[in-house]
């Protein structure tokens, strides 16, 4: 038995933000579990026609948080990125335009902004009436009838696969929140007014994929890191995992999922992992280079299966082609084109999410198991969110004494 004050499940960034913010306050007792023969989680890259390909889907790097910034840029300097303008768009009748589509109406012909203002000035949310409980009606309330079914419905029934009234609204705030009267403004004045989305400028490192500095990190943890160690049992009483790991605490930033078969874990505790729903995304590579200055293209068109178009010689330096995403429900077979399956890609925001989650949360932390990350919280967040958290509670934890 090998015995740690942390064993940390999962070396994505959020555990190896954890792991490394703990050898930064002096803490060198702890262990980082990884199933894969490499670290960085969803944020690994790949070669792929002899230039990184990001395995995970696009992966770009927001520059909002200072403290995230300043642990990255000990592994990758900032000289290895390159800061770029956010250019991304969305396929709408026949035309691309720019992300958010509220705020772009005006790049369309004037009897389709006609079309679109018309039903946003019958939306419920501009008519003052109170929000709807159900997803669908939601979308049509928040944005009107015809940005709900032409964009909204289809893209969320593309990327979930499923019924989008299954699906809550308790995370619609994160939604670009462009009124209408910034959307009359940009038409008239023909430019784009409102909140931009997250990732306006965002960093890509010039010479490699975004797995560069996660795999950098995982290095830099010597034998503190264990590859190819995957969750097989894990006993909460005693906090003792594959019946070698031994911690005074447990940090998991794994899929609850894997837990149920893993151990002995009270009757709720199982039932509420069992109603955590996800989403498997498949990466595609084409090799033709697209004519459009994207980073990134949003595609709401049913009959095509991906969602989500990566094209890649727009942000990677000196690199050709495109990659998509697609619900991996929806991905055709492709032969012997390049694809990476990522089983566990989205945590879905379902209706019976959030009671779930804190049965699990309440539980774990009584056990002294203290749930991390995108899988830890099942909460979407991006990388520098899942590191400016796992920094955070490695401070709370240090400073507890847990
Ligand atoms: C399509 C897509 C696009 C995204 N775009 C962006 C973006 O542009 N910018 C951005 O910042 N973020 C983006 N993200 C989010 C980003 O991927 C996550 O925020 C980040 O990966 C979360 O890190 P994590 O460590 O919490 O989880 P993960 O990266 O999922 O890491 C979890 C780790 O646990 C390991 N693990 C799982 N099961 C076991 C087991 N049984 N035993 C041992 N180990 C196990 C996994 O192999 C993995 O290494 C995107 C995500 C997706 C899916």
């Amino acid at each position: 038995m090998e015995k740690f004050r942390y064993v940390i499940l999962g070396a994505g960034p959020s555990g190896l933000a954890f792991a490394h913010t703990l050898r930064l306050l002096g803490e060198e007792s702890f262990v980082v579990l990884e199933k894969e023969t490499g670290a960085g989680g969803l944020c690994r890259s790949v070669e792929v026609d002899g230039k990184p390909l990001d395995i995970g889907g696009g992966h770009f790097l927001d520059l909002k948080r200072k403290e995230v910034l300043d642990l990255l840029f000990r592994f990758m300097p900032r000289e290895e990125w390159q800061e770029h303008h956010r250019v991304s768009k969305i396929r709408i009748r026949g035309i691309e335009l720019d992300h958010p589509l509220e705020g772009n109406l005006w790049q369309l012909p004037v009897a389709d902004q006609i079309d679109f203002l018309e039903s946003i000035a019958r939306a419920g949310s501009v008519l003052g009436e109170p929000p709807p409980e159900a997803f669908a009606d939601w979308i049509t309330w928040k944005l009107g009838d015809r940005i709900a079914q032409e964009y909204m419905l289809p893209y969320n029934r593309k990327i979930w696969s499923m019924d989008p009234n299954k699906l809550g609204t308790y995370w619609l705030y994160k939604l670009p929140n462009v009124s209408f009267r910034e959307t009359l403004q940009s038409c008239l004045e023909h430019k784009m007014f409102g909140a931009l989305p997250a990732h306006g400028t965002f960093l890509y490192p010039k010479e490699y994929g975004y797995g560069e500095v996660w795999r950098r990190m995982g290095d830099a943890l010597g034998d503190k890191l264990r590859l190819g160690e995957r969750l097989i049992t894990v006993d909460p009483a005693t906090r003792t995992v594959n019946g070698r790991y031994q911690g005074e605490c447990i940090v998991n930033s794994i899929p609850w999922t894997f837990w149920t078969e893993a151990g002995p874990l009270p009757d709720e505790v199982r039932a509420a992992i069992g109603k955590l729903v996800q989403v498997p995304i498949a990466v595609d590579y084409h090799a033709e280079t697209l004519p459009s200055d994207s980073h990134w293209t949003y595609d709401p068109e049913e009959s095509k299966s991906f969602h989500r178009l990566l094209l890649r010689s727009n942000f990677c330096t000196g690199s050709r082609g495109y990659w998509t995403e697609t619900n991996s429900a929806r991905s055709p077979a492709r032969g012997d084109a390049f694809r990476h399956h990522n089983p566990y890609a989205y945590p879905v925001n379902t209706l019976d999410k959030p009671g779930a989650v804190e049965t699990i949360k309440t539980w774990a932390t009584r056990n002294g198991i203290h749930p991390l990350g995108r899988w830890g919280q099942w909460e979407h967040m991006n990388s520098d969110v899942a590191v400016s958290l796992a920094i955070a509670a490695a401070h709370e934890l240090r400073a507890a004494g847990g």
